[in-house]
């Protein structure tokens, strides 16, 4: 081996790029390795031609503020001083309803006059969301170090002040449907739909599937809420924010600045173990290089079994590695337009109903395209992103090679039932499956979580049960991407966590 570093970190996703960050602060040698020309992971902006640029996710949120202050990393002008943009559902009839007392008025006074508590106990629990993504979870049921006794003891404080009533309700909603959640607030089927639409975002579930209540609530965390100012994105000190993409680029530039190395063009091809113990990695082009320490941004599945391999990992967990759930069920259409497409700034969806989401749903249970899909909708100028749900990585007829097109008619085709202009006004198309999701962005399946956000692979059994503390049973190796707790969005939270456990 020619070089040595103390960390090799495997990805340039905002997770790799935080740790690698931190860790080069601290004055270690640290070397990031991505297999894209760029990095970024999936939280870039990209370009698809002239004029044509597009920002891989629309409503991820961004850092979490401690990582944003830690890492010196400013804010942006744009969005510290913005108020976030309308949340509108889409309706046949035209009258749209945007997420707030007084639209809803319009469709029930009664839920109009329940929206700001539910606001509140929405952003209480998302707040205890957040405490426990902080808190690095005990490998149980092995013995609980000190070290994670004082991390529970601290969540167990923050979910002490959190107050009786609300930690109640909100462990009370995990487990439940976005449905049954909404229907205990509010009696609109328009309200309920826009509120389920934002559980199911990114999930392979249905609002009629248990847990559903849980990722409402990961996903208001994520954004910010629904309501409130946006938090401001990280970039320099009073620059302007031109794409989603400046979130990594500042982490990219971070780790520069505290001397740590990244180099693209660089695939791991296999981790280097020898007597149970990660020694280096050796890339797809030979190169060997050498470390102390290794972390994988990268999902685990493909950590685990195709970086390290089941011949140097114990059978039993082996078989929970490929037990993770991934199943992959979304496209992205992005559209560029003239301009003339007749879309409101903000995020739009169509979710008419409860019923019309849980039906999108159904069809990815049989390997099926969502024939009248659940789209969710934003516009920067003059391009139009299309999140699309639910097209799964499995299907059950045909291949992704074959399915793009329909994916992309069926898409504007339902845009199109409310925007009469939208088909006139495009110039250009780009469509993303989760075939291209796995090829392009490294993503197993096509999940874009690196693991579907579920129950049964939340806190302690996330990735997979007895290893949710960033730990493999192979010594020196450790995970910090969104597969691992703390994981899925873009707050950095996994990135963050790992740092402190190699204390
Ligand atoms: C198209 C898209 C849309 C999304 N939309 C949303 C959204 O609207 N809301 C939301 O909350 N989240 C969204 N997400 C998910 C969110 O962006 C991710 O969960 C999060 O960014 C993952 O960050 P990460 O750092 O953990 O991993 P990643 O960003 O996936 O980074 C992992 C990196 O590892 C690299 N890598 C993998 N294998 C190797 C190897 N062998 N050698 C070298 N490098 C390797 C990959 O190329 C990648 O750069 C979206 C993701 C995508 C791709």
């Amino acid at each position: 081996m020619t070089n040595h570093y103390n960390t090799i970190i495997i990805g340039t996703g905002h997770n790799g790029l935080v740790a690698a960050a931190y860790l080069a602060k601290q004055g270690k040698k640290v070397l990031v390795l991505e297999r894209r020309s760029i990095v970024g992971g999936s939280v870039v902006t990209e370009s698809f031609g002239e004029n044509f640029t597009v920002d891989s996710v629309q409503t991820g949120g961004t850092l979490r503020p401690d990582i944003i202050k830690d890492l010196g990393l400013g804010t942006s002008e744009k969005n510290a001083h913005s108020t976030r943009p309308p949340f509108i559902s889409l309706q046949p009839d035209g009258n749209h309803l945007i997420l707030n007392e007084e639209s809803i008025k319009r469709f029930s006074e009664k839920d109009a006059s329940r929206w700001s508590e539910f606001v509140r106990f929405m952003d209480k629990a998302a707040s205890i969301l957040d405490a426990a993504y902080a808190t690095i979870m005990p490998r149980l049921p092995k013995n609980m170090s000190l070290q994670d006794g004082y991390g529970l003891l601290e969540l167990g404080l923050e979910l002490r002040l959190a107050g009786r009533k609300d930690m109640l309700n909100f462990i009370r909603a995990l487990p439940m449907s976005a449905q049954e959640l909404v229907e205990e607030y509010f009696e609109s089927e328009v309200v309920r739909a826009a509120i389920a639409s934002v559980a199911i975002h990114n999930s392979t579930l249905g609002p009629m599937s248990a847990g559903t209540g849980y990722t409402l609530i990961h996903n208001w965390l994520n954004r910010g809420g629904l309501s409130l100012t946006p938090t401001p994105l990280p970039v320099g000190e009073g620059q302007r924010v031109r794409g989603i993409g400046e979130i990594t680029n500042a982490l990219a530039n971070a780790v520069k600045s505290f001397g740590g190395e990244i180099r693209t063009d660089a695939e791991v091809k296999n981790i280097k173990i020898e007597n149970q113990i990660a020694k280096g990695v050796v890339l797809a082009n030979g190169e060997e290089i050498s470390a102390d320490i290794i972390l994988s941004s990268a999902d685990p599945k493909h950590t685990l079994l195709k970086l390290v391999g089941a011949q140097d990992l114990p059978p039993e967990f082996v078989w929970h590695t490929q037990s993770i759930k991934m199943r992959g069920s979304i496209s992205k259409v992005h559209l560029q337009t003239n301009g003339n497409h007749g879309i409101p700034e903000g995020t739009s969806v169509v979710a008419p109903t409860v019923k019309y989401l849980e039906k999108a749903y159904d069809a990815s249970k049989y390997g099926e395209i969502s024939e009248k899909p659940y789209l969710e909708v934003t516009t920067s100028e003059n391009t139009v992103s299309i999140h699309f749900q639910f097209a799964p990585y499995e299907l059950k007829n045909g291949s992704w090679n074959m399915e793009n097109g329909k994916v992309e008619k069926l898409a504007i085709d339902t845009l199109a039932e409310y925007f009469p202009n939208l088909k006139s006004s495009i110039v250009n198309t780009k469509t993303i499956t989760p075939k291209d999701l796995e090829e392009t962005y490294g993503l197993t399946e096509g999940d874009i979580n690196h693991g579907q956000l579920m129950l049964d692979q939340f806190l302690f059994m996330r990735p997979i049960p007895g290893w949710s503390n960033h730990k493999t049973p192979i010594d020196n190796l450790y995970l910090c991407g969104s597969g691992v707790h703390g994981g899925g969005g873009v707050s950095g939270a996994s990135g963050r966590n790992v740092v402190k456990i190699l204390k």
